[in-house]
């Protein structure tokens, strides 16, 4: 099998830069969970800081800052409100339902979106003991599955009206904030003061290779550090790894754009081949659909690999295949991921 040379399959596979390995080697660290590691204890305070919360809590990963949040927001058979393509519904396992004994209520939305009025109509009264009790209303941003859409401020807002009206919480899954941020030039507390728990993944768009923070009240991120706990989740001198994070705030968060722009130009470029049909792109996501080429994904997938690119893709969506930008991806290789895509579909 040919190397994959230009690896769209996610942003994850970012590897760490010779400078943010520096970082990484000079931290100065301390025991964690004793709040004596210095370089954890800074990345904490920058976060809430840009978050505009109280407080923060570092975690190994995204999936476990969803996980503690499920854990924090609710009680055995409490229902989560989201998307039916959302993180915790096809990546985690099932870990809210394992970790936090908590049911779901799937919401179809468009491009990973749903309304205010679909949340309205899902929830039903406390009083009524034949349903899961309805505890926490749940946003993606950027929406992974949905195509990297950016949620606007004002539908956010509105939807965390209704959940505030009754009485529910809000959680984002901000495995890609930064993106929306970014992108839309809203700065991340503003999404951030619409919701009661947040987070940001460093090992996504942001080039570390581990770790995630979520953020929220002094006394949600009390109850995250012990949820933290029992998940195994506290670490020793993870210095070395908040080191490389710090870099990435520093670093790499306003090259984001240059991600945007190659998303943006694949999807020109992709839209140009007969038959395939692209969704609108907002950030470092391009979701494209190969439906009407005849070809079937499995062996479009294949065939492209053969060329050394490598695509992923929608679950639930059997034509529909998902691009991925990130720091790795250099302008040059957009062109040829798109000559790949092109030649591929030619002989097909
Ligand atoms: C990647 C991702 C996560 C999980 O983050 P990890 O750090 O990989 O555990 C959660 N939500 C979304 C939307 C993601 O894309």
């Amino acid at each position: 099998m040919a190397p994959v040379r230009i690896d769209l399959f996610s942003d994850t596979l970012t590897k760490p830069s010779a400078a943010m390995r520096r970082a990484m080697a000079e931290a100065e660290v301390g025991d964690e969970q004793k709040f004596e590691d210095p370089t954890t204890t800074r990345l904490q305070e920058r976060v809430a800081a840009l978050l505009g919360k109280e407080a923060a809590v570092f975690v190994p990963s995204g999936t476990m800052c969803n996980m503690i949040a499920c854990r924090v927001h609710c009680r055995l058979g409490d229902k989560i409100f989201l998307e039916e393509l959302y993180h915790p519904v096809v990546a985690e396992g099932g870990g809210y339902a394992s970790n936090a004994g908590a049911t779901l209520h799937l919401l179809r939305g468009e491009r990973g979106m749903y309304a205010a009025a679909q949340v309205e109509e899902a929830i039903t009264p406390p009083s009524d003991r034949y349903a899961a009790r309805p505890r926490l209303v749940w946003i993606e941003q950027t929406t992974n599955m949905g195509g990297g859409a950016v949620w606007p401020v004002e539908r956010m807002r509105e939807v965390a009206g209704v959940a505030r009206r009754h009485g529910l919480a809000v959680h984002m899954d901000g495995a890609r904030l930064l993106n929306a941020s970014v992108a839309a030039s809203v700065p991340a507390r503003d999404y951030a003061a619409l919701v009661d728990s947040t987070w940001l993944d460093f090992s996504k768009g942001l080039g570390a290779p581990v770790g995630a923070a979520l953020a929220g009240s002094a006394e949600f991120i009390a109850e995250a550090w012990r949820v933290k706990q029992q998940l195994g989740g506290s670490m020793r001198q993870s210095g070395v790894l908040a080191a490389a994070c710090l870099f990435a705030l520093d670093h790499n968060v306003e090259r984001l754009a240059e991600d945007h722009a190659n998303a943006a130009r694949l999807a020109e470029e992709l839209a140009a081949i007969p038959k395939v049909r692209v969704e609108p792109v907002e950030t470092n996501i391009v979701i494209f659909d190969i439906g009407e080429t005849g070809l079937a994904r499995a062996d479009f997938l294949a065939r492209t690999l053969e060329h050394g690119v490598r695509f992923s893709h929608v679950r639930g969506w059997p034509t529909r295949v998902r691009a991925v930008t990130h720091l790795d991806i250099a302008p040059a290789m957009i062109s040829e991921a798109a000559q790949a895509v092109r030649g591929v579909l030619s002989h097909a």
